[in-house]
């Protein structure tokens, strides 16, 4: 993210985003960055970061936000989720852009069908990263019990 166009921008669109994930979703985020440590996406996609969406969100930038390929790169792992001290869970964040920029027109067809293929490439990735990140020593609190077998935490 360069610059912000302020022109280009819409002030509600942070409500609009919180009101349909609940209010508390998004404004309490101080931009701590923890999310963005230990996504496994941001490690297969270079340019995802949950963090800099949430300040996008935040600064209005829903045009830029809707038509970008990185809202549609969140393996809806939650990680972030149990990590972030402030609550907020990413994925339905992320869950919620997409649906905007499908019923807003902002996606083809074809990207939905190549994104069928892409994702479960994608999760495949998440799940191998995340459980590289466990053996390293991650612990969230995860209640899956094939987490709780790769951690000694229990
Ligand atoms: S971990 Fe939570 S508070 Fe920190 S940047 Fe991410 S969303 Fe914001
Ligand atoms: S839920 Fe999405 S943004 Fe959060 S850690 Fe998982 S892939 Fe990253």
């Amino acid at each position: 993210m360069n610059s912000v166009d302020i022109k280009n921008t819409d002030s509600n669109f942070k409500d609009v985003v919180a009101a349909k994930i609940g209010l508390e979703a998004i404004k309490p985020c101080y931009t701590c960055g923890s999310c963005t440590g230990v996504c496994p996406a941001r490690e297969v996609v270079d340019d995802f970061d949950p963090r800099r969406l949430i300040h996008m969100i935040v600064l209005g930038m829903k045009k830029e936000i809707l038509t970008s390929d990185l809202i549609w790169f969140c393996c809806f792992c939650n990680s972030c989720y149990y990590i972030c001290p402030q609550g907020i869970k990413f994925s339905r964040v992320a869950k919620e852009l997409q649906k905007m920029a499908i019923d807003e027109g902002y996606v083809k067809e074809d990207f939905l069908k190549e994104m069928e293929e892409i994702n479960s490439h994608l999760q495949d990735l998440c799940r191998r990263t995340m459980f590289k990140k466990v053996k390293q020593g991650f612990w969230g609190p995860h209640k899956m019990p094939c987490w709780q077998n790769t951690t000694k935490v229990k």
